[in-house]
Parts: structure tokens; C-alpha cells; sequence
């Protein structure tokens, strides 16, 4: 349930724009909470958590999941009552993770469980994936994906509650330093961990080493001086052009996080890579170095990095401060990440840098085959692939940016981050009518590049 595309060989102050309050910004969905403490043991690969999880959607709120390696010793209600529930038998399923359907629904569920999993201290395991609780000998991994934590989960939308504020006791034993996705790292086998923001919550717990700067915090791995100010100054950079462009400061910084995953011999030996970004994580198998000496090699080398961190910091606006439901999901999260990242190549790499960027978007748009759903018709039952998300949806963006100007784009941009997501098309038009784009224009894009899923402006 990753939203963000694997990293694949590819991979910002001044505040010159108003800032947007928090008042200003959409009324969010239900934002669970989840409360309690979780036990790890490095040692042994042994969980144990007792947690709570309140103001789940009033449709998720007779189900959870949670990592089918784990057991549900006890479910209550908060209050102590017990809560009977039904997954023992014939359990459902929902990738990684068991689901559990309670006897009526509540308001607050909570949850006692305990598991074991395997270690892989010879990183020689068949296989690794962001869903696993992944123990490798001296850390634990468990992203959100992983139901490490319950989640309130939508039965009939097979959607789970993924992303929560919480305020969690995490101790692991034989840890010397913890990190959850959206909070500082902290040094020490245990600690409180509180976000007010919703975030996918993911636990890192190891023994290496941590470096912060000002931009960055390095997780898992020293890097020399140089590759920490490569780093460091291309965070800022895009840090800097993201805040100007939205009018809203960037207020994350990212945390670079060096996995050794349980299958890392077979990596070595292939030379492959894999990650994931889980904002404001950016996670990466065998060397974070690696990013810095494509950043410091210069080229379309760092470019494509400074692209890819530039998107992943896109997901501060579009997937924090705003985060989209709805039929245009893929879009509002991904593809105005993937323009917002354009942007930033733009200012900070060249005209070059983009315009080959953007020439390669339009390549593989080209080179499509399959109708791509037409833009101006997309409901909720649309299949939008990594093609509309990643490729399509920011051509799309970029050529409305076109026929109506930067000043007017940039102000469509902003109202789509301050507006709750567009349930149909007239929404969507009436946040660019807010912008300054016209029907006149609006019909004009629409019936030039949008209809029938036109591949090419006409
Ligand atoms: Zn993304």
C-alpha cells in the first residue's frame, strides 16, 4: 500500500508567498489515534503491543487488521469491557494481514497482542517487502504496511485506517537508538513518540549509528562530511522552492533511513537496490551514500535524485498537510508530487534538466497502447496506474500550466492543498475557477488535452 513508486534507479527560507494557516487548510477525514506501548526485542523477535485506537471512520469501526504473526491475546473497548470478535477460523485476509470483525461496532478499540518472528542476523532470507516485520539480528523494521500496529479497516472498501496521529510507549530491548516515521530519532531503548499529524507510522529500532544536520537526519550509517552536506543542501534547496511555490512551509525535513534487509547478501551479490519513502522516511537498502555520490557526481545522475527527493518532499503538501480521498486519489497525491517535483528539477537542476525530464514523461505517454482513462470521466471505479499517476497526471498538470499561465497554475496548486479533495469533475473546476481560470480556459484545456484521454495536446 506503498503510495509512492519503489525507488527505482532514479530515484529546498525565505517565505516570500503568504504562509497558509492552519485554519485555511481542508477539513480533513476522520484522523484516528492510536495510543499504547509496543515491546520489541531484538534478540529474540518478540512483539508485544497493548494499544488503542479511537475516531476511526464511522464505517471502519467494526473491523481491523493486523500482522498475520501476531495474536490477539485480548480486544476491549477502552473502558475495559470486552469486545468479542471473530478471525480465528477461517480468517479474512488482507495482504500481511489478518482481519478481525468485532461483535459491534466501537468508538474506541483496543488491542493486546503478542508475536514472534524470525530473525535473519545472515541477511540471508529468500525475500524482504515493506510488509514484513523484518528482524535482521540488530534492528526491527515494521512500516505501516506491516500492521504492526492495529488498524481500523473498511470492509467493503478493503481500505485500512493506515495513517494515524498517535502517542505511543515504544521500548526494545538491545536498541540503542528509535525512530517513528514523523517524530525526531531518538537514542535510547525506549520513549514516548506523539504526532499531531496523521502519518503512516512506521518503528525503526537498531544499534547503528545517527547523524543530524539542520536538513536532514541520517539513520543506520556514518557518511563523510562531504555526502552529508550533498545531502543537506539539496534538502534545503527543495525545501526552499516547494515553501515559495505553495505559500506553506515546508515544515518535515526528511529522515534517510540505511536498511540492511533480510535478504541483503542476495542484493550484494546482485548489486540491486531497493527502498521506499514513506514521508518523511526515505528508505534505502545498502548505502544512503549512494544518493550523495549521484548528487555530488553531477549530471543527469543528480538529477534524477534531486527529482526524486523533490517528489518525495511533494508529499509533505499532497499526503500530510493535505491528504486526498476520493476519485482523484492517485492524482492529488502522486502527480502533483510528481509537478511539484518538476518544478523543483526546474529551479534548482536548469531548463535542461526538466525539459529532458518531461520529454521522457511524454515518451512513455507516447509509447501507451491502452486507452488511458479519459481525465474529465474518472470516477471512483477508475484504474489509475503508475502510468496516470507518475507519467499522465503530471503531463496533464504541466499542460494546463501551459495554456493558463504560472501565476494561475500556482494558485490552482495551492487551492487544490487548502480545498477538501474533489469529488467530481465540477468540483475540481470550481477550485481552478477559484485560481483565475475561466470556463473559457478550463473548456479549452479540457476539450485541447483532457478529453477522451488524448495523449497529446491537440
Ligand atoms: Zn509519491
Amino acid at each position: 500500500m506503498n503510495p509512492c513508486k519503489a525507488l527505482l534507479p532514479a530515484v529546498v527560507a525565505a517565505l516570500l508567498a503568504p504562509a497558509i494557516s492552519q485554519a485555511a487548510l481542508p477539513a480533513q477525514p476522520a484522523t484516528p489515534l492510536t495510543t499504547g506501548s509496543v515491546r520489541v526485542d531484538i534478540a529474540t523477535g518478540r512483539v508485544d503491543g497493548d494499544v488503542c485506537v479511537s475516531n476511526a471512520p464511522a464505517n471502519a469501526q467494526a473491523h481491523f487488521v493486523l500482522n498475520a504473526g501476531l495474536n490477539v491475546a485480548r480486544v476491549t473497548d477502552g473502558e475495559g469491557k470486552p469486545v468479542g470478535f471473530d478471525g480465528w477460523y477461517d480468517p479474512g485476509v488482507d495482504g500481511e494481514a489478518r482481519v478481525y470483525t468485532l461483535a459491534e461496532p466501537t468508538p474506541k478499540l483496543c488491542v493486546q497482542y503478542v508475536g514472534a518472528f524470525p530473525l535473519y542476523p545472515k541477511h540471508d532470507a529468500l525475500g524482504d517487502f515493506k510488509g514484513m516485520m523484518a528482524f535482521n539480528g540488530d534492528s526491527a523494521r515494521f512500516t505501516e504496511q506491516s500492521a504492526w500496529l492495529p488498524q481500523a479497516f473498511d470492509p467493503k472498501a478493503r481500505v485500512r485506517s493506515s495513517q494515524s496521529r498517535y502517542d505511543l510507549q515504544v521500548g526494545c530491548a538491545g536498541c540503542r537508538f528509535l525512530y517513528l516515521n514523523g517524530s525526531p530519532a531518538i537514542e535510547g531503548a525506549q520513549g514516548r513518540f506523539r504526532s499531531d499529524n496523521a502519518r503512516p507510522i512506521l518503528l525503526f529500532g537498531g544499534s547503528g549509528p545517527i547523524t543530524r544536520t539542520a536538513q536532514v537526519t541520517i539513520l543506520n550509517e556514518t557518511l563523510p562530511a562531504a555526502k552529508v552536506e550533498a545531502l543537506s543542501s539539496t534538502v534545503q534547496k527543495v525545501a526552499d522552492v516547494h515553501s515559495r511555490y505553495m505559500g506553506a512551509p515546508l515544515a518535515d525535513r526528511p529522515t534517510f533511513l540505511r536498511m540492511v534487509t533480510l535478504n541483503q547478501i542476495e542484493r550484494d551479490r546482485e548489486g540491486s537496490e531497493w527502498g521506499f519513502a514513506t514521508w518523511p522516511t526515505i528508505a534505502m537498502s545498502g548505502s544512503i551514500g549512494n544518493v550523495a555520490d549521484s548528487l555530488l557526481a553531477g549530471g543527469e545522475q543528480a538529477d534524477r535524485r534531486v527529482q526524486y527527493i523533490a517528489h518525495e518532499m511533494g508529499h509533505y503538501y499532497f499526503g500530510t498537510l493535505n491528504r486526498p480521498q476520493g476519485p482523484y486519489f492517485w492524482v492529488l497525491l502522486e502527480s502533483s508530487a510528481e509537478f511539484l517535483s518538476i518544478k523543483a528539477l526546474r529551479e534548482i537542476s536548469g531548463d535542461a534538466a526538466a525539459d529532458r525530464y518531461v520529454a521522457g514523461l511524454q515518451a512513455a505517454v507516447d509509447k501507451q497502447s491502452t486507452p488511458l482513462p479519459a481525465f474529465d470521466a474518472i470516477d471512483g471505479s477508475s484504474d489509475l496506474g503508475e502510468m496516470y499517476r507518475y507519467v499522465y497526471g503530471p503531463l496533464l498538470l504541466l499542460s494546463l500550466e501551459k495554456q493558463v499561465g504560472e501565476a494561475k497554475m500556482q494558485a490552482f496548486m495551492r487551492g487544490l492543498l487548502a480545498a477538501p479533495s474533489p469529488t467530481n469533475w465540477k468540483e475540481l473546476q470550481a477550485i481552478a475557477v477559484k485560481a483565475g481560470i475561466d470556463a473559457k480556459a478550463w473548456e479549452h484545456w479540457r476539450a485541447s488535452c483532457v478529453a477522451g484521454g488524448r495523449q497529446r495536446c491537440q
